[in-house]
């Protein structure tokens, strides 16, 4: 059986753009392929942070994963994990200063601390997308489901385990293939220019758990357009009509797109569309965490025990790197 690696950071809520860009799609893979799914705490050390948030930011992402349809023993907590940054090292001596730097998210995410009151930028923000090479290189996955946003990172994976089957003259590393979802990337509703994020600031994501009244503000105050006539569908309506499709609502998504077609669409209608439909998914996933919230002790006890199963896996990756690289008295 082929197998299926991805991750999440543990740094908020998680919101519709993870959900759709990704996570739905670890769902749906659950039925065909081994999959392996971590929460990436290590990843979450690169910006400003607090010990204590994340932490609990840990477990609720945990639980935020079986709430959406994740089952739990395809669950691992990276920091439980630690050979992650054992072959993080290894293949930081395989990487490229020079790619690292041109990588968009390092830009973006720097430019934010820059301006930010911190303007200190950790050498662990350039050199995150290594962590993610080993993270997924650890479990050889063939495939990764990820968002349209990890597009480039993935290619700096394959370049890594390339160049170290290469050096080593064996096809060691499997190089992972990119699975998207339909709807690779959502856009955040205040800015639909920019990706939905939870680091961008409060209005431009909305959690998977939010209450009707946020998902109502966020969604009745979304940016549609300035009003001018253009050829092109503008961002903002383009990104509504998005979450109509990725949540399956194709009738109404097919009537309305009819109305948009026929210069007869009302916004208003188009958002309360969204809004509903966003809505009746936020309250199926708040019923479910509640339901998993009562179990607690007992899935930190389930989440313990898949991390060390999965573990097994990670180990024998480093064991074999090491006698790969001339590392370890493997050979006295
Ligand atoms: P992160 O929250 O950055 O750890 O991302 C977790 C997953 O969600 C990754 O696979 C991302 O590619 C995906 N993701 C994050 N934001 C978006 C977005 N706005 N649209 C689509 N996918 C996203």
């Amino acid at each position: 059986m082929k197998r299926v690696l991805s991750a999440i950071q543990p740094t908020g809520d998680m919101h519709y753009g993870n959900y759709f860009g990704a996570v739905k799609n670890w769902v749906d893979l659950q039925d065909k392929y081994e999959c392996v799914y971590g929460v990436v705490d290590y990843h979450a050390m690169t910006m400003p942070y607090n010990p204590k948030k994340l932490r609990e930011n840990t477990w609720d992402v945990i639980f935020n994963l079986l709430a959406v349809g994740v089952n739990v023993e395809n669950l691992f907590i990276q920091s439980l994990v630690p050979e992650h940054t054992e072959l993080n090292w290894i293949l930081s001596c395989f990487s490229s200063y020079g790619q690292l730097t041109r990588m968009t998210q390092f830009k973006d995410k720097s430019a934010q601390n820059k301006a930010g009151e911190e303007s200190f930028i950790s050498s662990g923000l350039l050199s995150y997308p290594i962590l993610q090479a080993a993270d997924i290189l650890i479990y050889k996955a063939d495939f990764v489901p990820v968002g349209k946003d990890q597009q480039q990172h993935l290619e700096l994976t394959r370049n890594i385990a390339q160049r170290f089957n290469n050096q080593m003259g064996k096809e060691y590393f499997v190089l992972p293939e990119i699975l998207f979802t339909e709807t690779p990337k959502i856009m955040s509703t205040a800015d639909p220019m920019k990706k939905m994020s939870k680091s961008a600031g409060e209005k431009h994501s909305i959690s998977l758990f939010a209450d009707e009244k946020v998902i109502m503000k966020r969604i009745k105050s979304a940016v549609t357009d300035t009003g001018e006539k253009t050829d092109t569908m503008s961002p903002g309506i383009a990104n509504l009509f998005m979450l109509l499709k990725a949540s399956n609502k194709m009738d109404i998504h097919t009537s309305l797109m009819d109305d948009y077609n026929n210069n007869a669409l009302k916004y208003v209608d188009l958002k309360e569309a969204v809004a509903q439909t966003l809505i009746e998914l936020s309250t199926q996933f708040k019923a479910k965490k509640a339901e998993f919230l009562t179990n607690k002790k007992d899935i930190k006890n389930q989440i313990k025990y898949s991390s060390s199963q999965i573990r097994k896996i990670a180990q024998e990756t480093i064991k074999e790197v090491k006698e790969l690289t001339g590392l370890g008295n493997v050979r006295f």
